[in-house]
């Protein structure tokens, strides 16, 4: 892959690979490199997951992290994303890793920038790096996709792991349902009703109440909210043997999830974490390999 945008960019082929190398890290592999490679992580976003995540995993693969704070860069003087870029690409940058408020942030780059881009999430548009851990946690459950009944719970609108996850799921012949209120559906059918989801479904995987992004809370207090549509002790109950609890995190306790259930024995939500570092070095890895 030269860069890693959107899960539509990604063929399921090259999935299927990304999961394979992955499973090599977490056996202990050791990754390769034919020459020293120069890799920026540019988080414009808070982040503690993923910016420290994707730092682990470069430096386990022996590629060298060239340090970059954006609330310290030229960005506050008003440089553009794009000469950011242009410029860290001149000091001989070979990827950079970017997270950016805006949506697709990537399109302005495309026409003239030679650097690796990973995209580390885009404002509500996508985040393929944790689409490929949700699907690499999945798959180590479960050994298939096809035929898995999963339901993503949440503000589905506003949430960019959502969007990478229906996209790859669906293509991978998972049953992807939708439980959220009528503002957050966006373009998809959703439930909004818990229904008979709890008692079908092999994966749930929740949401944050992206507070930040004006999501449209209306009607909604935390704690009705939680009546409504969060993951509550009563709800687990219902749901089937073998089944699975995911969250990309950060997690809001006690809204989209009951607090007690954050590390109940379902929830794979810190597995989630860990594997996304075994997930991150095999991306980095086949970014950087492929630039030779
Ligand atoms: N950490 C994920 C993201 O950056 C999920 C979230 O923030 O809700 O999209």
């Amino acid at each position: 892959m030269k860069n890693l945008l959107s899960m539509e960019s990604v063929s399921n082929e090259e999935i299927e690979a990304i999961l394979k190398r992955a499973a090599e890290f977490e056996a202990g592999a050791k990754s390769q490199l034919e020459r020293d490679y120069l890799v920026a992580n540019l988080f414009f976003e808070p982040s503690t997951r993923t910016k420290t995540s994707f730092e682990t995993a470069e430096r386990r693969i022996g590629a060298t992290v060239i340090p970059f704070e954006a609330g310290f860069s030229s960005t506050l003087k008003g440089e553009t994303l794009y000469d950011t870029v242009k410029t860290l690409e001149s000091i001989g940058m070979d990827a950079v890793v970017i997270r950016h408020k805006k949506d697709a942030y990537y399109e302005e780059l495309l026409e003239g920038i030679n650097v690796s881009i990973i995209n580390a999430g885009d404002g509500a548009g996508q985040h393929p790096s944790q689409s490929m851990l949700d699907l690499y946690t999945i798959f180590k459950e479960f050994g298939k996709f096809e035929g898995l009944n999963i339901t993503i719970a949440g503000d589905v609108s506003h949430s960019r792991v959502a969007k990478s996850n229906i996209i790859a799921l669906r293509r991978l012949g998972a049953n992807v349902n939708i439980v959220c209120p009528t503002q957050w559906q966006a373009e998809f059918e959703a439930h909004h009703d818990w229904d008979d989801l709890l008692e079908t479904s092999d994966v749930i995987m929740l949401l944050r109440v992206q507070h930040e992004r004006d999501a449209a809370f209306e009607g909604y207090s935390d704690e009705s909210y939680h009546t409504r549509y969060g993951l509550t002790k009563e709800r687990e109950k219902r749901m089937k043997d073998g089944a699975i609890i995911m969250h990309p995190a950060p997690v809001n306790r006690g809204v989209e999830i009951d607090s007690s259930l954050v590390e109940c024995e379902r929830s794979r939500i810190f597995k989630q974490i860990e594997n996304g570092v075994f997930v991150r070095m095999a991306i980095v890895e086949n970014i950087l390999k492929g630039r030779n």
